[in-house]
């Protein structure tokens, strides 16, 4: 007990003490779930921000094996929001005070999509005055794109590489040329290089997954040195091929446990980076969003798509809040995250102290 107190007290970490933090249960799991959250409020304070997600498109290039929306599964209804409304809903997050919004869709990189979301980032822009935050989470993009994206006002963008194992990557995704890990790697780097704050992310349970490949990705992040972070437990869909591997998984509460545990361990690694509290963590636990914040996460993402879509998005089996309209969620969230004795961060961006903190060492 005294040496994991000590553990927990450790400005660097090796191979070896991340797995001793994702092993932690019993005692040693509640002090690790304390430390993290002691260390969340003292680098970047009591403060949980929001950001509204807008499912724009579930029309996807991509056939990821896990994906319920991936661009095999013909029993999908597709569909693209109409750009009033998009507007709306982005409007509608500005009135209530969200500080920012985030644009998620599957991948496309044809130039009527691209154009499109050019055009809804700046007119998202214009009727915010400049004050609504813009996170993008739409996949490997050009260089080009993803600096006509960002000089058009989003400066925020999600790519999760999903596991760092290349081998495992190959397991998840059709080895067609077209999911290639080097390619997503590539693209994390023109998403730096664009200007954006990098975001990625990883999925926690998957099969064939160990604890070392785990620890690996919170290495992986940590030498990425990025800016934010998305990751949860892995839940499997049954309309995608990875559905066939499911006798392979533990159960879903070990996974939502562990999940805790990266989230918690990730906070001792990178003190400043925001951490989403991701739905697919509430989809396992009615109370996992707030847990998450209590492990260190400062990030939450009300779903502001309008109801009629929400059905057309499900990324995994049992998504939480499909059929919540969003003014009944905002009043639910802020009870929620209050309810952890942080304050929610209204009208501001609440960018990644990470980030800031690199731009003052560079000027
Ligand atoms: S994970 Fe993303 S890229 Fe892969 S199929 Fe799903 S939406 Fe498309």
């Amino acid at each position: 007990m005294k040496e994991f107190k000590k553990l927990l007290e450790q400005k660097d970490f090796s191979k070896d003490d991340i797995l001793r933090l994702l092993n932690s249960e019993g005692e040693d799991k509640t002090l690790l779930l304390k430390r993290s959250r002691e260390v969340a409020d003292a680098q970047i304070g009591k403060k949980v921000y929001l950001r509204g997600l807008i499912e724009y498109s579930n029309i996807c290039s991509k056939n990821c094996f896990y994906c319920g929306i991936r661009k095999g599964n013909r029993a999908q209804t597709r569909y693209v929001m109409e750009d009033e409304e998009v507007l709306d809903c982005a409007r509608f997050a500005y009135e209530k005070s969200y500080g920012s919004i985030v644009i998620q869709t599957g991948e496309r990189v044809d130039s009527a999509f691209t154009g499109k979301i050019e055009d809804l980032i700046r007119q998202i822009k214009e009727l915010s005055h400049g004050e609504l935050g813009i996170t993008l989470s739409l996949g490997e993009q050009s260089d080009e794109t993803y600096q006509k994206w960002f000089a058009a006002g989003a400066h925020r963008y999600l790519l999760r590489i999903e596991t760092s194992n290349p081998d495992l990557y190959l397991r998840y995704h059709p080895d067609d040329g077209n999911h290639r890990f080097e390619e997503r790697l590539a693209a994390l780097e023109r998403i730096r290089r664009a200007g954006f704050q990098q975001g990625t992310g990883v999925m926690i349970g998957l099969p064939g997954q160990t604890l070392e490949d785990l620890a690996d990705d919170l290495l992986f992040i940590k030498n990425l040195d990025v800016d934010m972070v998305g990751m949860g437990p892995y839940i499997e869909h049954e309309d995608t091929p990875m559905f066939s591997d499911r006798e392979q998984l533990m159960s879903r509460m070990e996974r939502y446990q562990l999940a805790l545990n990266m989230l918690a361990a990730l906070r001792l690694m990178m003190p400043k980076i925001n951490m989403a509290a991701t739905t697919a963590m509430q989809a396992i636990h009615p109370d996992g969003r707030e847990e998450a914040v209590l492990a260190g996460a400062n990030i939450v993402m009300p779903n502001i798509t309008p109801l009629k879509y929400r059905e057309c998005y499900l990324l995994y089996d049992g998504k939480p809040c499909v059929d919540e309209e969003p003014a009944r969620c905002h009043g639910c969230i802020i009870n929620r995250i209050q309810s952890t004795g942080n304050q929610v961060g209204l009208g501001e961006w609440g960018d990644s102290r990470h980030f800031l903190a690199k731009q003052v060492c560079k000027d």
